[in-house]
């Protein structure tokens, strides 16, 4: 067990430190601290082992798609951690697409869900919190690009979304994120980046009451352009991890 992690710790110490070092240039470059930026590694795919070995590196912020594969993995590796489990946490972040009957299960384990992309399942995410008493801090989905494929707000629809989702009393909007689409070249995606956030400017001033502070944007293909773009978060795979070994 404790190999199996060693193992992973070999492999990933290298690829962190480099995500790291690029993270910081690219916040330099963009004037801002490196400390402004909050890594989230995706570990979707990948087991808790994997997780293990880059909490031991430093990492606490971990990122997961589904709530059917996270759920035992957490299990895992607050296991495998043990004490360290309690004392310092892991944090979970939820970012892929949420089916309504799998809603109840997004309220509990995570510090923040990126994929609130649909009025209904905020209607219901509120409805659990509700139930558990809890007020769940929540990003608002976009799609930028327009690409059919992906889920999210249009640009206009969430502007409208927000003056509902604002009325619900157990989600807390904390800002946007989006997905860009897949390019060769990043410099194609930085008008995404950056109309991500020039949305987030104009939500920012249609609705000061809430708090717009974060940008979930950017992944392994194209985090640098992301974060010169004003990205609070990033969310990370590929880069730190490898391919993904397990069926997404
Ligand atoms: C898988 C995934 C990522 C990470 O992708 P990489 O290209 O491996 O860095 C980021 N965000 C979301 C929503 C994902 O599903």
């Amino acid at each position: 067990m404790s190999e199996l992690v060693e193992q992973f710790k070999a492999r990933i110490a290298p690829r962190l430190a480099h995500v790291r070092e690029r993270i910081a240039s690219a916040a330099t470059r963009g004037g801002r601290s490196p400390e402004a930026i909050t890594l989230v590694a995706v570990s979707k795919g990948h087991p808790a082992e994997a997780v293990v070995a880059a909490y031991q590196l430093g990492v606490r912020d971990f990122g997961e798609n589904r709530v059917e594969e996270a759920e035992p993995k957490m299990a895992r590796v607050e296991e495998l951690l043990g004490e360290a489990a309690r004392r310092d946490p892991p944090r979970w972040h939820l970012i892929g697409h949420i089916q309504s009957r799998k809603a109840a299960r997004a309220i509990g384990p995570y510090v923040l869900i990126h994929s609130v992309d649909r009025l209904k399942i905020a209607r219901r995410l509120n409805r659990f919190a509700q139930d558990a008493r809890r007020v769940q801090p929540i990003l608002l989905e976009v799609n930028v690009s327009g690409e059919e494929t992906k889920f999210g707000f249009s640009p206009t629809e969430v502007v409208n979304a927000v003056g509902e989702i604002a009325t619900l009393e157990y989600l807390r909007i904390q800002g946007l994120m989006t997905m860009a689409p897949l390019v060769q070249d990043p410099e194609k995606v930085r008008p995404v980046f950056a109309a991500l956030r020039s949305l987030r400017d104009r939500l920012a001033l249609l609705y000061p009451e809430l708090q717009w502070y974060h940008l979930s944007m950017g992944m392994t293909n194209d985090f640098e352009v992301a974060i010169e773009e004003g990205a609070t978060i990033v969310r990370i795979g590929t880069a730190i991890f490898g391919p993904r070994t397990q069926e997404e």
